[in-house]
């Protein structure tokens, strides 16, 4: 929690701040709020911003914390016993009904102070059916005081009767400028424009990327993607050894190798690309693909992302997946 210093947290949140802050100005806060948006955006560090300003006991008509009254010091020693942040135990894996029924009893019990109550659930599409009806029943009917803000990259995989009982505040992808400008102060070194092109704009995503084993590991696993479609590699051998890293990012790597490979197969310069800095490697596989065939895997590629942190088998999908990228040979 202490990570957070400046409201709102990046500079890209300007407008949903104000917008938030002018909600809640006028004490018209909904007890129930999703942040929809890509990964990456800072939805979560907004929610926890979101929420020190309502612990926070004279907060500026900006939603600037005062930094002196007992609750700001609560937030930022990161132990305020009014915010509850609901997440999954293990990274990628469900929000269990025990969480959500824990959660609901404590907050029956607790004695309500007068002030806010922020509940932080994320992601809320990680809540399995039980535990999201568990918590549409608190959606139904709200404790006074509790805020609950649903923080989701894919909020259509929330059950519909949930999104509907929420406020939905859309989290966008900033302007190219606002997010390289942000990257190049962090990261002078760094070609900002490029790594915002490979994170789709998503500049948390970019920033992550600009380390430089990262960068590696994306050249190391696309060299070995374009042996693959030229029948250098094994499709289960290689699987095995992708298993061992981070599933969801291989695959968004993945969609941005061959949504590239697409493009090249039009124009050898086109205009916008996700890799242009690996624009020469991925001409090279142009000439053994088949558009239709890809454009199949391609389609495998987003249905594997969908699914990746539900409880199927990755070592499966994976191997589904990249067996289809070989077929996508002319
Ligand atoms: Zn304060």
């Amino acid at each position: 929690m202490h990570t957070i210093t400046t409201f709102p947290p990046y500079p890209w949140l300007q407008d949903v701040w104000i917008q938030l802050q002018a909600v809640r100005s006028s004490g018209q806060l909904p007890h129930a709020i999703l942040f929809s948006g890509a990964e990456g955006l800072g939805k979560f560090e907004l929610a926890q911003a979101l929420a020190w300003s309502l612990l926070c006991k004279s907060p500026s008509e900006s939603g600037q914390p005062c930094g002196q009254c007992s609750g700001c010091n609560l937030m930022a020693a990161g132990n305020h016993p009014d915010l509850t942040v609901i997440e999954p135990e293990d990274t990628g894996k469900a929000i269990k009904i025990d969480t959500i029924r824990e959660f609901i009893s404590r907050e029956a019990i607790t004695a309500h102070a007068g002030g806010y109550k922020p509940v932080l659930i994320r992601p809320a599409d990680a809540m399995n059916q039980a535990a999201a009806n568990s918590l549409l029943k608190t959606l139904e009917e709200p404790v006074s005081g509790t805020i609950m803000i649903l923080i989701s990259a894919n909020p259509s995989r929330l059950p519909a009767t949930i999104r509907s009982r929420c406020r939905q505040i859309p989290v966008i992808v900033p302007a190219a400028e606002v997010a390289c400008e942000w990257l190049q102060t962090l990261k002078p070194e760094s070609n900002a424009k490029v790594l915002l092109q490979t994170a789709a704009g998503s500049p948390l995503k970019a920033l992550m990327m600009s380390d430089p084993e990262r960068m590696e590991l994306r050249q190391e696993l696309l060299g070995e993607f374009c042996e693959l479609l030229t029948l250098r590699q094994d499709p289960v051998v290689l699987a095995g050894r992708w298993l061992k890293q981070d599933l969801r990012e291989i695959l968004n790597w993945m969609c941005g190798w061959v949504i590239d490979i697409l493009r090249l197969q039009v124009v050898p310069q086109p205009a916008i690309m996700i890799n242009p800095d690996h624009r020469g490697r991925l001409l090279d596989v142009v000439r053994v693909i088949d558009t239709r065939r890809l454009f199949q895997a391609l389609d495998h590629i987003y249905e594997a992302r969908g699914y990746v942190d539900a409880t199927l088998n990755d070592q499966m999908t994976l191997e589904r997946l990249l067996l289809a990228l070989v077929k996508s040979r002319r």
